[in-house]
């Protein structure tokens, strides 16, 4: 092995060459769905007498609910929104699909189903999203346990590389999460499988992280070791509690001598109980600073995790879910997948209305509990995006969000206020001074 493997394919933290192939997710199933008006909903679009019903060319707007433009009229309505709208609105409008109950004395929603139903399986994150450090989300349990009642495959997806599959699953069963160890795929496997396929069988493979990146390298045939003098061909680093200046040290002279160096993620952070700690993207920035080389990274949002997980649940239309948007949310829309995104970890409100488009969510939902409840619905009207009694427009360069006497869930006026910043910035982004007044007037 040689310095040149780093540099050939290890120099991007974005490219994963070996697994660089066509995407294998499965072509997404499109379910049938509801189409039934709600004449709330129908506004037309002011600037093209439309409904927009613009499809998304990454989230196809029948994957769930009656999102934008389900109860278009007829075809004399059917004239496009002008280029440069429709994909963000769009994309926009698909950010309120994301369940939440009707408000009361609404007309029962007996023949609407709910978020899943347009799924098969769920592609779930761990980290704030089922669990803060060693204590569950509340309802999480709950909802994953319903959804497994219902036959929807669940599988867990982490870049957390410090524990086994089997440890994993044994912490959600005691937390009254349905798992075995089959259901939980870790960064660990997609960075033992990554490096299984750029070096020789049996390699010596220098492990900078803890007990589940050894195992995954061993189901390899991959021969874990400890110390750069038994010339590892590969440096693995993972995150693990008690990593050590020593080993990193180990990994340092090992890389600086020509060891392909892999990274299983690149969270720079990862969510606990007592907040914000550093996660394995921080802490191999030692051995890239040190050695000068920087790690080919096999966790999300690169590819390969989610495609491993997807094959493994055989899903057919999957939801990929998670607190993230630059991993979770980004890997799925690499992936082509549907996602939802959940306010119980990392990503803000603020967060997701000011994401650039490779980060915006398909739904957004406070919980796993929106998964229950009935798709959102939004629709662009003559007073800009609304949902669930919410309006939002977006005038003078700043977001403005108005409320009637329907407007009872802020989750509502985060997807409107989604819908209409996402359409007005387009391929751009948002600035925090241009939706933060309107923002707080939900109190989210
Ligand atoms: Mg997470």
């Amino acid at each position: 092995m040689t310095r040149d493997h780093n540099r050939i394919t290890g120099m991007s933290s974005s490219v994963t060459p070996s697994l660089a192939g066509p995407p294998s997710v499965p072509s997404l199933a499109v379910p049938a769905h509801d189409t039934r008006t709600v004449p709330s909903m129908n506004a037309t679009n002011p600037s093209t007498g439309s409904v927009d019903a613009a499809p998304d060319p990454v989230h196809p707007p029948a994957a769930s609910g009656t999102p934008i433009g389900s109860g278009a009229p007829g075809p004399a309505d059917a004239t496009a929104p002008p280029p440069g709208e429709t994909a963000a609105a769009g994309r926009a409008a698909a950010a309120g699909r994301a369940g939440s109950a009707p408000p009361e004395g609404a007309p029962a929603p007996a023949a609407e189903g709910t978020l899943l139903d347009s799924y098969d399986a769920l592609l779930l994150d761990l980290d704030g999203v089922v669990y803060l450090g060693r204590r569950a989300v509340p309802g999480a349990p709950e909802a994953l346990t319903k959804a497994a009642e219902r036959g929807v495959r669940l599988a867990y997806v982490t870049n957390n590389a410090s524990r086994t599959p089997g440890a994993i699953a044994e912490h959600l069963t005691a937390l009254g999460v349905p798992a075995t160890p089959g259901d939980v795929v870790t960064s660990a496997q997609a960075a033992a499988r990554l490096v299984a396929e750029g070096v020789p069988p049996g390699s010596p493979v220098l492990v900078v992280g803890g007990m589940g990146l050894r195992q995954a390298l061993r189901a390899h045939g991959l021969r874990p070791v400890s110390t750069a003098a038994e010339e590892p061909a590969a440096v693995v680093q993972g995150i693990a509690p008690d990593l050590s200046y020593a080993l990193l040290s180990e990994g340092v002279l090992a890389v600086r001598r020509g060891a392909w160096f892999v990274a299983a993620n690149g969270d720079t952070t990862m969510p606990t109980a007592r907040g914000e700690l550093p996660g394995n993207g921080s802490m191999s920035r030692v051995i890239a600073t040190a050695a000068g080389v920087e790690p080919v990274v096999a966790g999300k949002p690169e590819p390969p995790l989610h495609r491993e997980s997807i094959l493994r649940t055989g899903a057919r239309n999957p939801l990929i879910v998670g607190d993230r948007l630059d991993t979770d949310i980004a890997g799925a829309n690499r992936a082509g997948a549907d996602s939802l995104l959940v306010l119980t970890g990392v990503a803000t409100p603020l967060d997701a209305l000011t994401a650039i488009p490779a980060h915006r969510p398909t739904h957004i939902a406070a919980d796993l509990g929106g998964l229950h409840r009935p798709p959102a619905r939004i629709a662009h009207g003559p007073e800009g995006w609304i949902c669930g009694g919410w309006t939002a427009s977006w005038e003078d360069g700043r977001l403005r969000l108005d409320r009637d006497a329907a407007a009872t869930d802020p989750l509502d006026g985060l997807r409107a206020a989604c819908a209409a910043t996402w359409a007005a910035v387009g391929d751009g982004r948002a600035e925090d001074d241009q939706v933060k007044n309107a923002l707080a007037t939900l109190g989210l």
